[in-house]
């Protein structure tokens, strides 16, 4: 066994209960967990604030003084101790809100003390609260100046074992395993971009010496994470290009040719071209393709799937494309059938609502290829839908669709068709490029000419009269007006309330006969939601009231305003996407926040951003940096985002420099076989192994 897969119960240091604690509140288990349990900050005790000198917005900071008084306040809860803290230039409060008695006892007065913590400011008294203390002579004498945060708990702090304490065992480890860490990168590495060893890496991360040993400390780490993330996701590609057989689309033939010179009723603009330039060049290998196409809401994602199906059908094979809703398919049916009307081609549609003797003659067509284009949901995957010869696969919406529901239509042809999966959540460039570096990705950056930019304005209640006002303009000049109410889980019920409500007000302020309002939530039953959807797509209602059921593809041109209720409560690429269902005719078109008067921080910045830019790719960068790349869309299920010391927003620049260095050392030795790659080839098996389960993201 390695040293490092010690449970961590045999350290010294660690007895039964600690064990027991390390465990279930960090999940360190072993010598190994606890050596990757990074510090998240430093202490800087190399110099000493003066209370006069404090600011608003501080890190944590240490200050030498004396306690001059105890004082206790409050009673049962909200109980707190507060020692008035003093040194040359001022008075500062401590305040403990728990152990208070074990506290008081052990702190003496007058006694020169060292404090640490992150001051806040109170009516103009700064206190820290739950502060660290030592001794001043203690303190003296051992020469740290950077002292290593741990992440803990408050189960962990209130039982002793907090992050100094973690400090400790961290300190009794690393001597322990130096000898025996191996080294993972090559010494053409090491020495190119100037690392340091991974022992001394470690060492440093965990008790740096000075800040400089620190920062490359955990360049090399956090480089190290990113490069066999980006060597695994590569060799993935490689392994599928070389194993994955595909179609030969060689031709671009009639079908193309007629559709795109007689039919095709405006230009392409320049980024649908080059999108298509890159799948041409994908498809006619005889390679699987597997191509991410990444473009705005509007940007005409639809037509670059449908030129590129039609490259598929001049080649004799089938193809289909999958929504992920029934008002989906049906939209994409109704429109692609429009583009083909003149053409000869058997274009049908497949939903969970096909009757069943429709789709016994569907089932027959499709086997014995007479159907050339088929469009449809989830109904597609069904083992029952045998193609002919299926040869090009387009996914709108692809993370509606989970990753084994994908895998199924990569098995409806003896090889695997060419897969062209759309989103309209643009992600940044950094994540992309983590979560499908085994694809290729497009991007349509460009929206067609001639669109007006959406207005966005932010509004709350004391505006309604206006609004109101300005919905009846619109609706005499023939426009459609979406209402949004957000519902979210844990107030369900709160949610539908006021969705009704809402909706009783407007149906009070818009009257039948003169108006026509429609609504649309989750708990009406399928086909009367059709209906009412219906009935807004062919204009017969001005007004849609409905929850976010609507936010991913509706077309409907003719509407130009969004009402988002409630804006605070979406995250941003939802409040995106909701815009995104107007601005999709010539008509100026807007979208208005309504918001209550209190907004949290973040909130206000996502209400603002999407004031500030209609620009997808720009949302969510914030929305990266607001929520981290946990939350983002189709990356919880990947696991591939759990670093342990590197930052995907932070890092970004570390993050292509190992992409960079991956490329270049699997282009040389893609078999990880050569003498001086050793260090990489063994680091990368168990990794490898480990992560064997991914190797379908897509
Ligand atoms: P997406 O699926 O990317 O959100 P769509 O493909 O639905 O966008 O296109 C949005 C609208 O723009 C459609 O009405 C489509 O007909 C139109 N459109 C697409 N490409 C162009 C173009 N090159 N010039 C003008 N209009 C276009
Ligand atoms: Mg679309």
């Amino acid at each position: 066994m390695h040293i490092l897969e010690n449970p961590i119960d045999y350290l010294k240091g660690v007895g039964p209960s600690r064990a027991d604690l390390l465990k279930k509140e960090l999940r360190i288990f072993t010598y190994g967990d606890l050596l990757h349990h990074f510090p998240f900050r430093y202490i800087d005790r190399s110099r000493f604030y003066k209370i006069t000198d404090l600011k608003g917005d501080m890190p944590f900071i240490q200050i030498q003084g004396q306690i001059i008084k105890f004082e206790e306040k409050g009673h049962k809860k909200s109980k707190r101790l507060i020692a008035h803290f003093k040194d040359s230039t001022g008075i500062l409060e401590l305040v403990w809100f728990k152990g208070i008695r074990w506290i008081k006892s052990s702190l003496k007065l007058d006694v020169d003390y060292v404090v640490f913590g992150k001051p806040s400011e109170y009516n103009g008294v700064f206190n820290i609260v739950h502060p660290e203390i030592d001794i001043q002579d203690n303190n003296q004498g051992n020469n740290v100046n950077l002292q290593p945060v741990y992440p803990a708990t408050e189960l962990l702090n209130a039982k002793g074992l907090n992050s100094r304490a973690i400090g400790k065992l961290t300190k009794v480890l690393l001597p322990l395993i130096t000898n025996h860490l191996e080294e993972t990168l090559s010494p053409y590495l090491i020495s190119k971009l100037n690392l340091p060893s991974r022992v001394k890496s470690f060492i440093d991360v965990h008790h740096p010496k000075d800040a400089k040993s620190l920062v490359i400390a955990q360049k090399r780490l956090k480089f190290e994470e990113f490069f066999f993330l980006q060597v695994h996701l590569l060799k993935i590609k490689i392994t599928r290009i070389q194993k994955s057989k595909g179609y030969e689309l060689e031709n671009i033939g009639d079908v193309f040719n007629n559709f795109y010179k007689k039919y095709l009723p405006f230009n392409l603009t320049n980024a649908q071209k080059r999108v298509l330039k890159e799948i041409r060049s994908d498809v006619r290998n005889p390679v699987q393709m597997n191509r991410l196409l990444q473009g705005d809401v509007g940007s005409g994602k639809t037509l670059v799937a449908l030129l590129s199906m039609l490259m598929a059908v001049d080649n004799e094979y089938q193809t289909c494309l999958m929504a992920p809703t029934e008002i989906l398919a049906q939209q994409h049916f109704q429109s692609i059938t429009e583009y083909l009307f003149k053409m000869d081609l058997e274009v049908e549609l497949l939903t969970g609502s096909t009757k069943t003797k429709e789709r016994k003659v569907l089932y027959e067509k499709l086997e014995s290829g007479q159907i050339d284009l088929l469009i449809g949901t989830h109904a597609l995957l069904e083992d029952k839908v045998r193609f002919n010869n299926l040869g090009l696969v387009v996914i709108d919406e692809q993370h509606r669709f989970g990753v084994a529901q994908r895998a199924k239509l990569w098995k409806k042809n003896t090889h695997p068709p060419h897969i062209l999966v759309m989103t309209a959540t643009p992600i940044p460039r950094t994540l992309s490029m983590t979560i499908y570096g085994d694809l290729d990705v497009s991007m349509i950056d460009e929206l067609p000419p001639g669109r007006k930019e959406v207005k966005t304005i932010w509004k709350n209640d004391s505006s309604r009269l206006q609004i109101l006002n300005f919905m009846r303009e619109q609706i005499a000049l023939g426009r459609q007006i979406y209402i949004v109410f957000p519902l979210i889980e844990e107030s369900e019920k709160l949610d539908y309330k006021d969705l009704i409500e809402g909706y009783n007000a407007i149906e009070r302020e818009f009257p039948l006969p003169d108006f026509q309002v429609s609504v649309v939530h989750g708990r009406m039953k399928a086909e009367d939601k059709e209906y009412e959807m219906a009935r807004f797509i062919k204009g017969k209602t001005n007004i849609m009231v409905a929850t976010t059921v609507i936010e991913v593809g509706v077309d409907v041109p003719n509407a130009s305003v969004m009402i988002i209720e409630s804006a605070e409560r979406f995250g941003l690429s939802q409040l995106h996407q909701l815009r995104g269902r107007v601005g999709r005719g010539g008509e100026q078109s807007y979208c208005i926040l309504m918001s209550g008067d209190k907004v949290s921080n973040e909130g206000k910045t996502r209400l603002e951003t999407m004031v500030a830019t209609n620009d997808g790719f720009k949302i969510s960068e914030v929305d990266l940096k607001l929520r981290g790349p946990g939350d983002m869309m189709g990356t919880k299920q990947s696991g591939v985002l759990d670093f342990k010391i590197a930052d995907i927003v932070t890092d970004n620049k570390i993050l292509n420099f190992a992409r960079k260095e991956a490329q270049l050392l699997l282009e040389d030795d893609k078999n990880l076989e050569k003498a001086e790659n050793i260090n990489i080839a063994r680091a990368y098996r168990p990794y490898a192994r480990e992560r064997s389960g991914w190797s379908k993201i897509s």
